[in-house]
């Protein structure tokens, strides 16, 4: 069991310090981590946001634990030696094709919820984005129509094998939870939605416990401010899941508190927070671990099967919520490592 663990930029190193005494804690047999350079302090000591001795490390472990990559100060440097292009890279050469984002909000955090606090309660809900197709991979271009007009294009896709692995995800992900899966897309408008929704249908023959239910993407966004409590887990494609995770993360309110997942075919995964390196905070020990931490319980329940060890780390981080231990995002004065002992205090 080795974990590659790339802590990055900005408030990356300090949140991930506190992941790592979390997962050092639980005393896992045959559980080796392994530091791994990437984003901007990658590139300060080797020239690239994403070293070739970085990809080996990721090649050869099981699973990855990140922190945040950015660096205002190398904006200036062409595309491909940006600090966020070890993110792309990663995804690219590992292929990273389901991105998983857990939205829960915690006991006596109602409050920090764009929505009414009753309503918000009851948001418990993981969003299965596709990461690899649609939109943003098509066929795309700028040109001068004849009569002097500009246009520019995407082409959306996805072929059915695409549509099928990340349906399985999400069919996988509902059977892990409350065994409910809403596939969202546009078929009404869309060709690609309608073959979307085709192989959807198709892949649920193979999972008769899931309830499979479809929704427009319009529709969904309306219900997830309305209603969020309605849903388990909801699977799209790129463009869709982009728009509604964020939404999702509104909702819940706390930036420092959101995890993700990148999972591969098989178990390898990246495991990140939401959040990104925040330079506005960064070496001053006001970060919010929390997100990091409840990353490094995913991994250990996707990447390892380590469902009680998961579990174990969520519950001591709603016990330590749950006891006031808040960080400066959720309006609290807790530094990262106070709330990172707190944690382990509670495990
Ligand atoms: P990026 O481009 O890297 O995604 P961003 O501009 O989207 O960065 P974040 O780094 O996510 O911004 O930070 C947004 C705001 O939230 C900042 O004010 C930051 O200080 C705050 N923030 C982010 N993460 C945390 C955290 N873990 N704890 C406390 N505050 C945080
Ligand atoms: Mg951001």
């Amino acid at each position: 069991m080795r974990i590659a663990v790339f802590a990055g930029d900005g408030i990356g190193p300090e949140v991930t310090a506190e992941a790592v005494r979390v997962l050092e804690a639980l005393q896992i047999d045959g559980l080796e981590l392994v530091e791994g350079d990437v984003g901007g302090a990658a590139y300060r000591k080797h020239g690239h946001p994403l070293p070739a001795a970085t990809l080996e490390i990721a090649r050869s472990s099981d699973a990855i634990l990140f922190g945040a990559v950015g660096d205002f100060s190398l904006d200036h440097l062409e595309r491909a030696l940006r600090p966020e292009q070890a993110v792309l890279g990663l995804r690219k050469e590992l292929g990273l094709f389901a991105n998983l984002r857990p939205a829960t909000v915690f006991k006596g955090l109602e409050d920090l919820s764009t929505l009414r606090p009753e309503v918000a309660g009851k948001i418990d809900l993981l969003i299965v984005r596709e990461l690899n197709g649609d939109v943003y991979f098509g066929e795309k271009g700028t040109r001068t129509l004849e009569d002097g007009r500009r246009q520019g294009w995407d082409m959306m896709s996805y072929a059915e094998d695409e549509v099928r692995r990340i349906a399985h995800a999400g069919f996988k992900a509902a059977q892990g939870r409350c065994g409910k899966l809403c596939s969202v897309d546009k078929a009404n408008v869309l060709e690609t939605s309608q073959l979307w929704r085709d192989v959807v249908i198709e892949v649920s023959a193979e999972y008769p416990d899931v309830e499979l239910t479809h929704m427009y993407v319009d529709n969904a966004a309306m219900q997830l401010v309305k209603n969020p409590g309605a849903f388990d887990v909801i699977v799209t494609g790129n463009l869709f899941g982009d728009i509604l995770s964020d939404q999702a993360s509104m909702c819940v309110g706390s930036i420092g508190l959101l995890a993700s997942a990148s999972l591969a075919e098989g178990t390898f995964g990246l495991y990140e927070p939401i959040h990104g390196s925040a330079p506005d905070i960064a070496g001053k020990g006001l970060a919010n671990p929390m997100a990091t931490i409840l990353s490094a319980a995913m991994l250990l329940r996707h990447s390892f099967g380590l469902e009680a060890e998961a579990a174990r780390i969520e519950a001591a981080v709603a016990a330590a919520l749950a006891d006031g231990i808040k960080g400066g995002d959720l309006g609290g004065s807790a530094g990262t490592k106070e709330i990172g002992d707190a944690v382990l205090a509670r495990l």
